[in-house]
């Protein structure tokens, strides 16, 4: 039988979001019933970190009668894990915080909090500013939310914003949230020791720390045991990973540590986010290099493509250096390693020409994808204190917009190469627009649909791509 042909615009949809009211985003915690007597519905804003988060907070509050639920309706408290990595982020959050109160109108008992890098940026002014707030939780003080929790039902609004310089959560099983059952995140550090001179993570995760290893072996090791057949390795800079046991004699770094859960099994894929260029070494590329289940794929921020630009962002390298990395990526793991990037438009005194350098290195590299915005200025950073924001609005807009062109053709020209070739797919889900056809990703992180024929989700499948659009390739299973 001839295998259907699918037409481009069914990919484009196939890609697309699904319908929810809330953004894009922005992901609900799917329900526990285990009848427990209180109901949890918590919502993660921003980054793979934030929805990792999540799970530590469900598995601490599930030990403390809490189920979790997908109905706002059905909640005895809502959690909102924000974001604070540009404004909108926040506006989001007090949004949202507006249509709650709706819910606490006619819900008188319902409590409300918030978690994550907005509420220790603003720390008990969340409390003065939004009157519907009864919680205010950052990022290392999740394991005290049952007692201010018990503080919140004795009728006393309560915060716990203390930054920890030990708190991993190393001992806490996450309750896997929105789960496929096939890839989870694995938190491998907390906190970050850079301070990029536009970002608020230092200020709102706190001084970096790396969790015990073979606590990170033993959570894939299970997860493989469970079924999982992927883990993602997260941290802000995975590349400055490095823990050492209580009594010295025992030492990791990531190239290591990578390694070591390579081992668990040929079977489990493995994935980290994110890398720095000033810190990613060969040793972590030659260890790739070295494991097939260990993804050709490395997110590397270069926020701007000009050593002006890169000095003032206080990002420690230059352009040369960068680019010095991405030769050394190509040499150690050929063409085809998938590389994608972070790029920020209009930074403080950006000229024309250093926009430009921009565009040139992003031809250079050719990235596979990119998560690209304009300069947002966060409170209290270093950007804020010392940089003028001078860059008109409309300037920002216009270079963000030739970036995210330049992404788009880029893209399509890296889809094209997986055209003609077999790839290895792990299927991660039924495809949304088609339950005839599967949807999963290659070794360099893209979207490849196909008919599904007799696979499932969990299977390794080899795909021949046949066609492609800038964010997926199309395919049929090949035995
Ligand atoms: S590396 Fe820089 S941009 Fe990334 S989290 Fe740390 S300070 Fe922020």
């Amino acid at each position: 039988m001839s295998q259907p042909i699918l037409t481009l615009d069914f990919l484009d949809q196939a890609t697309a979001p699904a319908t929810e009211q809330l953004p894009a985003d922005v992901r609900v915690t799917e329900a526990t019933h285990t009848g427990r007597s209180r109901r949890l519905y918590i919502e993660s804003y921003g980054c793979q970190m934030n929805f990792s988060d999540s799970e530590i907070v469900s598995s601490i509050l599930f030990d403390e009668g809490f189920d979790t639920t997908t109905e706002l309706a059905e909640a005895d408290l809502v959690l909102l894990n924000t974001c604070s990595i540009r404004e909108k982020a926040e506006i989001t959050v007090r949004q949202r915080l507006k249509e709650i109160n709706a819910h606490k109108r006619r819900q008188p008992g319902l409590l409300v909090g918030v978690l994550g890098c907005m509420a220790e940026r603003l720390k008990s002014k969340f409390l003065e500013e939004e009157q519907i707030v009864d919680l205010v939780v950052g990022p290392d003080a999740y394991r005290d939310l049952p007692r201010l929790i018990k503080e919140v039902d004795n009728g006393q609004r309560s915060v716990n914003v203390l930054l920890s310089r030990e708190e991993t959560y190393a001992d806490i099983t996450p309750v896997r949230l929105n789960s496929n059952g096939v890839s989870a995140f694995i938190s491998i550090m907390r906190g970050c020791d850079n301070m990029c001179s536009f970002c608020v993570v230092p200020f709102t995760r706190g001084r970096e720390r790396s969790r015990d290893a073979h606590s990170i072996v033993r959570e894939a090791q299970d997860l493989f045991v469970k079924g999982f057949k992927e883990v993602t390795l997260l941290g802000q800079n995975v590349d400055s990973y490095k823990w050492q046991s209580a009594d010295g004699s025992e030492f990791v770094n990531f190239a290591q540590l990578l390694e070591r859960v390579a081992l668990v099994s040929p079977e489990l894929r493995i994935r980290f986010s994110t890398s720095h260029p000033k810190d990613i070494t060969d040793e972590v590329l030659h260890t790739m290099a070295r494991y097939d289940n260990v993804c050709n794929y490395i997110h590397l921020p270069a926020q701007s493509g000009n050593s002006r630009v890169l000095e003032l962002m206080n990002r420690t390298y230059d352009r040369e250096w960068y680019l010095d990395r991405v030769a050394a990526i190509r040499r150690i793991l050929g063409p085809d390693c998938g590389i994608s990037t972070d790029m920020i438009a209009g930074f403080c005194s950006e000229t024309e020409e250093e926009h430009q350098d921009t565009l040139s290195l992003m031809d250079h590299v050719q990235y596979d994808m990119s998560y690209m915005f304009f300069y947002s200025e966060r409170p209290g950073t270093l950007a804020a204190r010392k940089l003028a924001d001078d860059v008109p609005l409309d300037v920002k807009k216009r270079r963000l917009a030739e970036i995210i062109e330049r992404q788009q053709q880029h893209s399509l020209i890296r889809s094209q190469m997986g055209v003609g070739k077999v790839h290895r797919v792990l299927v991660e889900n039924v495809s949304k627009r088609s339950t005839e056809h599967l949807s999963g990703r290659n070794d360099q992180n893209k979207v490849v649909i196909f008919p599904k024929k007799h696979y499932q989700k969990g299977d390794y499948v080899n795909v021949l791509v046949h066609e492609c659009t800038s964010t997926t390739l199309l395919g049929n299973a090949v035995e």
